[in-house]
This record gives structure tokens, sequence and C-alpha cells, in this order.
């Protein structure tokens, strides 16, 4: 049906193009462009319209003009970046008509994608599996939702007679970093609304997600030699233990789901003499969120009092809000996906998300941009692994959005 998917896919999973936190250049590895200025290429290539790329963003930006008038004008968005594992030498195995069985991903026999640890797998036997060779990710997230993309407006140049809209795409660098979107430049994409493609299994779909913010504290202690230390040292890593221990102790991601928030304490690293803690906070109501930030701010405050001096300094920053905000005016955009969805008999499964997407962001820069499924499952690490037939279920989907749009 979509005869290029697969091997645009597979090829495009074999680019190393994975993001980096330490480094301050956007994007923020050079691969990245280099996987960026190829899809620039094959969109001109394919006849695109307005085909663009922003050095001062990364982000990479074309048409493909509708056929009907006065049609909303619908985006489409996923990014170039794999996440923050190993992503060298990818090579990407097809299993076709998978069986059911357990799969010995490495020669070795090391790495086993099993049914019993992965019982989802269960949903695609028959299908034409795509793992990993036990080494590496996959980068089916978000090189699917390229792929996909790519595969819907190929399908439609080649079926004149489906009606259109203008449809705008974007492919952008570092969202496993949770950065790239920042500089997306809504006023230049010119879309009525959007979609990333950037969600897991068939059915995903998310409109609702955290509140986020991260808080580094900085903790001075005084170290003395321990025979003299008496009533003179002052142990900066008890303190960041106290610290800790007065936050809701069941308020932790270990023990949260749903709507339920949370602070992590993701680092911890010190000496008597200086300590370090990095939290994130978490929570998808906004006014829960900002009470959460207030609570770490006050232990911090009643601490130093306690303390008699400014021993701890804590720096906080927000990240993202929750799209939610910004959909719910029109929750139309999350109907048209829906009703996409179920002419394609596809079950909308539709969860608040714990964590955020590069809609986050972009809603909050004024572009309503739910989140879709691209289909795998077990991002981010050597269990990653799609289907053939979810990638044509998303591509689908993308094409009926279109349809439904123009009509
Ligand atoms: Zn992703």
């Amino acid at each position: 049906m979509y005869p290029n998917l697969l091997s645009r896919f597979l090829r495009y999973c074999q680019i190393n193009t994975r993001s980096d936190a330490k480094s301050s250049t956007i994007p923020t590895t050079k691969e990245q462009v280099e996987f960026t200025l190829l899809l620039k290429q094959e969109l001109e290539n394919m006849g695109l319209k307005d085909v663009h790329y922003n050095e001062n963003n990364g982000f990479l930006t074309a048409t493909y003009a509708g056929n009907v008038p006065h049609a909303k004008v619908i985006g489409f968005i996923a990014h170039v970046d794999t996440a923050d594992f190993n992503s060298e030498h990818v090579k990407p195995r097809v299993h076709e008509h998978y069986t059911g069985s357990d799969i010995s991903l490495d020669e070795d026999g090391k790495y086993v994608l099993s049914i019993n640890e992965f019982p989802n797998l269960r949903d695609y036997i028959g299908e034409t599996l795509i793992t990993t060779s036990g080494d590496t990710l996959l980068g089916a997230d978000d090189k699917a939702g390229i792929a996909e993309i790519l595969s819907a407006i190929e399908w439609l140049q080649k079926n004149p007679h489906v009606k259109h809209g203008d449809v705008r795409i974007a492919f952008g660098p570092d969202e496993e970093i949770g950065r790239g979107a920042d500089l997306f430049d809504v006023e230049h994409f010119n879309a009525d609304f959007a979609y990333t493609m950037d969600s897991g299994r068939v059915g995903h779909l998310e409109f609702e997600t955290f509140n986020a913010s991260q808080a580094n504290i900085t903790i001075k202690g005084i170290s003395v030699h321990p025979g003299t230390a008496k009533n003179r040292m002052i142990n900066a890593l008890k303190l960041a233990l106290q610290l800790d221990a007065q936050l809701p102790q069941h308020d932790v991601p270990e023990k949260t789901e749903g709507y339920e928030g949370f602070y992590l304490l993701h680092n911890l690293e010190g000496t008597i003499e200086e300590a370090k803690m990095t939290y994130i906070i978490r929570d998808h109501d906004r006014e829960k969120f900002e009470n959460r930030k207030h609570t770490l701010q006050q232990i911090v405050t009643q601490m130093n009092r306690q303390l008699g001096d400014e021993r701890i300094h804590i720096h906080m920053f927000d990240q993202y809000y929750n799209m939610k905000e910004v959909i719910e005016k029109d929750l139309s955009i999350v109907q048209l996906a829906v009703d996409a969805m179920h002419a394609l008999g596809i079950t909308p499964i539709i969860e608040p998300f714990r964590g955020g997407t590069d809609g986050s962001k972009i809603s909050h820069l004024g572009l309503p941009t739910p989140n879709l499924f691209v289909g795998g499952e077990n991002f981010h690490g050597r269990y990653e692994y799609i289907t053939l037939e979810s990638m044509e279920k998303a591509t689908a989907l993308i094409i009926k959005i279109l349809e439904l749009n123009a009509q």
C-alpha cells in the first residue's frame, strides 16, 4: 500500500542521529544536521513546495499544496534525533510473519525480546516485526514518524482524487533532550493546528501532558577533621538527605500513576563541603504544580532559617506546560483525530501523558499540537520494536485526518 514505507524507515534507522544534552550547539549534534539535509533533498525530490532548512532552530519545513480551497492547514511534525542510548551502527532486523516466539536480538543470545517480559508482542503475531540487533536502540522514535509522514504525502501524490487542504510538515532536532521545540517558529510554519507523530503503540493520542519544572539545589557545608568536628562541621550531604526527607514521600515516580504528580530526585552528588541535588517536578494540574514548587521552596527557606545561614541555594525553572490548557479551547482537533481513527477501525487510547512532548511547547507557543502514535513499543532502548503494519496504520491515519478535514 505504501511501497517505500519500510525501506525508507530502515534507511533512516541506520543513520546515527543521537542528540547530546551536553552540547550547546543547535542542533546539538552534527549528525542531526546531516540527516536533516538529507531529508531536505528528499523533500525537494518529491516536489514539495517551500522546502526550508532554518539554521537557527534546526527545523526543516515544507508544504504539500492542497487541492481544495479553504480547508484548514494541518501540520505534521516529527523529530530527527534519537534518545540517549547507543545508536552507532543500528542494524534493524526484519522478522516477516512474526510467529510469537522469543527473539534473540544479538548473535550470542545475550539479549532476548521475550514474550513473557513484553506480552504486547502477542498483538503482532503474523506481522512484519522490526527489532534491533541487541546493542543499539532502533530509533522508531521518531524515524517511524518521519517515514510515515513522507509515505502519506507520497500516497496523496499518487491519489490526486483524494481531497485535502495544504499540509505543512516539520522535522526538528533535539526532542529527546527537551530542547528542540523551544525555538520552533510557529509564525513561519503557519498552520492552523498540528500533530506530532511521536507516540507509541497504535491508537495512542495524547493532548494532556505534565507541567514540568527543574530545581537545581546547591548546599554549602563546612568540612572539619572528624576528630574535632563537634559543633563545627556542617555536612552538606546530611542536609541534602534532610531536605529530601521533608518532601511528600509518596509523591515519587515509582509510587504514582495517572494524574498523580511527583518530585524526582534525579541527581545527588557531593562531599561534606558541598552537595548538589537536581529535582524534576511534574504535575498535570497547574495549581498543584505551582504548589509543589512552593513546597520545595518553603523547605529550603525553612532549613536556611534553622541553619541561620543561606547554606542552601535553589534555582528552579519551568521546562514546559500541559498542552491541555491550549488544546481544550478547541477540542475539535482531538475529535478529528478520533474520528479518523474510528473510520480506520482503530480504537483510540487517550491517556494523560506522564511526560512532555514537542507539542507541549509548540502548543504553548500558539499552535495547538496533540501527539499521535507512530506504532512502536519499548522506545529508548535495545528492546524497541515496531511492525510494518503499525506504521501503515499511522500513515493511513495521517491521510484520513487530511481527508476528513477537507470535507
Ligand atoms: Zn520521540
